[in-house]
């Protein structure tokens, strides 16, 4: 295997050592030596992608037609080093290296003639917004997955099986879950969870309610809720009972 680089690409090096050295100033520098994250301030980040715009190397491994250079893997390889080396900034990823190659794909001519430039030039910042722990997409997972130790009991407990302490692993997950799942149920109301409905139970109510009817069970649901890891036996006996017997510990 030949890891050397050739003539054009060492050249390509030193034009890249170049606009660097000519391009990332102290102050830049010296703000990117004290930033701790691996995404820079945007001050930071956007001065960096304004010097790489003006040369034409902020996306150069779009396609040159959309404002790329079509890099081999080589000088890509060869731009990273050097700028790292050096200390540059990093620029905000979110629209280069994620939404705009997927534009690019997938996007319409309409899509890539508004956005790709507007990313280019830094006009448009890109943010990606996904799944936070404990959030719809999680739990919806945790629910697939009880469900499917439901059904796993179900088959043992017909085959006359003992399912021992996965009943212990289901209260535990179950309490878990619900309590999760009224969470969200609060903070989807937002501002609404804070009208607490004294009178009880709700649904004799013979006023009107302050809060539409869907959202009124939510708070008390959520407080109720605080109940399902105590009663029938605490999660920390059911952990206790799911080391001993299951884990062996
Ligand atoms: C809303 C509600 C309704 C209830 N309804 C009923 C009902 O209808 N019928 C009924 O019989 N009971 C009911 N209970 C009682 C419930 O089952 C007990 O509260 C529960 O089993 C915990 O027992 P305890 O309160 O004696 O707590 P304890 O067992 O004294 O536990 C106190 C704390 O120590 C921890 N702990 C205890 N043992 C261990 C251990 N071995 N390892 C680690 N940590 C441990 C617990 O997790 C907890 O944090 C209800 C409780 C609530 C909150």
């Amino acid at each position: 295997m030949d890891l050397s680089f050739t003539d054009a690409e060492r050249a390509f090096q030193v034009e890249v050592r170049h606009f660097v050295a000519k391009h990332l100033t102290p102050e830049l520098k010296r703000a990117q030596d004290l930033t701790p994250s691996v995404f820079s301030e945007p001050e930071i980040s956007d001065a960096w992608h304004q010097a790489l715009h003006q040369r034409g190397w902020v996306a150069p491994a779009w396609p040159t037609e959309h404002g790329g250079y079509d890099w081999s893997p080589a000088q890509r390889w060869i731009f990273e080093t050097e700028c790292a080396r050096a200390g540059a900034p990093s620029i905000s990823p979110m629209g280069v290296r994620m939404v705009g190659p997927v534009i690019i794909r997938f996007g319409s001519q309409l899509q890539k003639d508004f956005y790709l430039p507007r990313i280019l030039s830094g006009e448009h910042i890109w943010c990606q917004g996904y799944s936070e722990p404990a959030r719809i997409s999680d739990i919806e997972i945790d629910i697939d997955a009880l469900e499917m130790t439901e059904l796993r009991v179900m088959s043992a407990l017909q085959s006359g099986e003992n399912p021992g302490a996965i009943s212990s692993l289901l209260k535990l997950r179950t309490s878990e879950i619900r309590q999760a799942v009224t969470r969200l149920g609060v903070e989807v109301i937002g501002q609404h969870a804070l009208v607490c409905e004294p009178r009880r139970p709700l649904y004799r109510l013979n006023e009107p309610a302050i809060l539409p009817e869907p959202e009124l069970p939510l708070l008390p649901e959520f407080l109720n809720g605080r109940a399902y890891t105590i009663f029938g036996g605490t999660s920390e006996v059911q952990r206790d009972i799911i080391a001993k017997l299951m884990l062996g510990l």
